[in-house]
């Protein structure tokens, strides 16, 4: 569901051209429909209205100041996963009671900030990230909330860069180990564990694996009953897949009926931080056609946006769908391909694509997100200037690049 429809031949935003766009502000060019990013959010605070958890946006999926406020400001907290998370978390008013931090590899600096800023809590990662914060905390005279993510060990069907609750992954902590830490617990002065955290992945199309890891950490959580230890806190993580080609994810709804009596039995509140489900379909990357390449084995439709405005397929082999921004009824087989200097930079390969003509815009789909906030300036190239649409309403929600950006903090010595 989104609201990126051809009305008549020509491809909109909600109510605004997205032609216009590529022709006003360049390209390439990231354009966001403000309403598709809502919806998504309300319809899973809707679909889970029932246990009515703490909704928080995972940021690294998008991390634009104005989609964090545009959620913010309907409800959500912020999921982050390292300083300059924080940084924006809090430039764009997220209360800190509203902010999760995981990470395996938080920095002695990141931890203080976040101790000092009051965020919800920690998801801690290790035994000696533990101790690392029990220490902080300790040195800044304040106990500070934590969550232990455990590692659930569920078999998840995705790419493998993006499963993180395999026993091998380097993410979370094993369950009988962080059994040994909470019966330890009241060693850690200055840390008071309130919750559990499981995040098993990403993409994920079915409930099974969340089922699987929810009954999982369920059973453990009754174990520390038994034990005597309450927590406060359930962090199912995000996960949640969407579609890209011809996917048929589980729908909010669903995945709410699957779990919601294994959350309830657990007694806790609960937490949870989608990414890819609320941004990845309420964004798209307008490029430009630069040349149209006919090789004696190949068509190469070379474009103006490369690997380092979206890594998607480069990194993952993901697939988006390429759309004209006026429709075409003939399509041809072809591999789009962006102006790097590495074979690993496309966007298609073997591709049905509408019969373009240089100077033709395409429409790169589901790129709402990781795609503009894993972009780089590989090849020196500028990053690209990202808009968002409301009904007809259009503003720049940060500029292109400019040559000066490219070298602000280097020195010709
Ligand atoms: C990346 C990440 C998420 C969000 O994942 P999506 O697949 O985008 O929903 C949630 N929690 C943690 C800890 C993450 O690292």
């Amino acid at each position: 569901m989104h609201e990126f429809k051809y009305k008549n031949t020509q491809l909109y935003c909600e109510n605004v051209l997205v032609g216009k766009l590529a022709k006003t502000f360049g390209t390439p060019l990231y354009v966001y429909s403000y309403h598709t990013l809502i919806g998504h959010y309300l319809k899973l605070k809707a679909a889970f209205s029932q246990i009515n958890p703490l909704i928080c946006y995972s940021v690294k999926a998008n991390s634009n100041l104005s989609i964090l406020k545009a959620l913010i400001t309907n409800g959500a907290g912020l999921d982050i996963v390292s300083g300059g998370e924080l940084f924006r978390a809090l430039k764009v008013g997220c209360p800190a009671k509203r902010i999760v931090y995981a990470s395996v590899g938080k920095t002695e600096a990141e931890i203080s900030t976040a101790i000092a800023k009051g965020i919800l809590f920690f998801n801690v990662e290790s035994l000696p990230e533990l101790r690392s914060i029990d220490r902080i905390a300790g040195s800044l005279g304040k106990i500070t909330r934590v969550a232990i993510r455990i590692n659930p060990d569920v078999e998840v069907k995705t790419h493998k860069f993006i499963t993180t609750g395999k026993i091998t992954n380097k993410f979370g902590i094993d369950l009988n180990n962080a059994y040994k830490i909470l019966l330890l617990r009241a060693k850690f002065k200055n840390v008071k564990i309130c919750g559990l955290h499981i995040h098993i992945g990403s993409q994920i199309t079915e409930s099974a694996p969340f089922v699987s890891g929810i009954k999982k950490v369920s059973a453990f959580i009754k174990k520390l009953e038994l034990k005597g230890i309450r927590l406060e806190y359930l962090n199912i993580g995000g996960g949640l897949g969407i579609i890209y080609d011809n996917e048929t994810p589980q729908t909010a709804q669903v995945y709410a009926d699957e779990i919601i009596p294994l959350l309830k039995s657990t007694g806790l509140k609960i937490i949870m931080e989608p990414g890819r489900f609320i941004a990845g379909n309420a964004g798209i990357l307008i490029t430009k056609v630069l040349y149209i390449k006919n090789t004696p084995k190949k068509k190469f439709i070379i474009v103006d946006a490369g690997m380092n405005d979206l890594i998607r397929p480069a990194l993952y082999g993901a697939y988006h769908n390429i759309l004209p921004l006026r429709k075409i009824s003939k399509s041809e087989k072809a591999d789009v391909v962006g102006p790097i200097c590495e074979s690993g930079d496309f966007l298609a390969k073997e591709r049905m694509v509408a019969n373009v003509k240089e100077g033709d815009y395409l429409a790169v789909m589901s790129t709402g997100a990781y795609g503009f906030s894993m972009s780089s300036n590989y090849n020196s190239r500028l990053r690209a200037a990202e808009v968002m649409v409301s009904e007809d309403k259009v503003q720049v929600i940060r500029k292109r690049e400019t040559y000066a950006d490219l070298i602000r903090n280097e020195f010709a010595k």
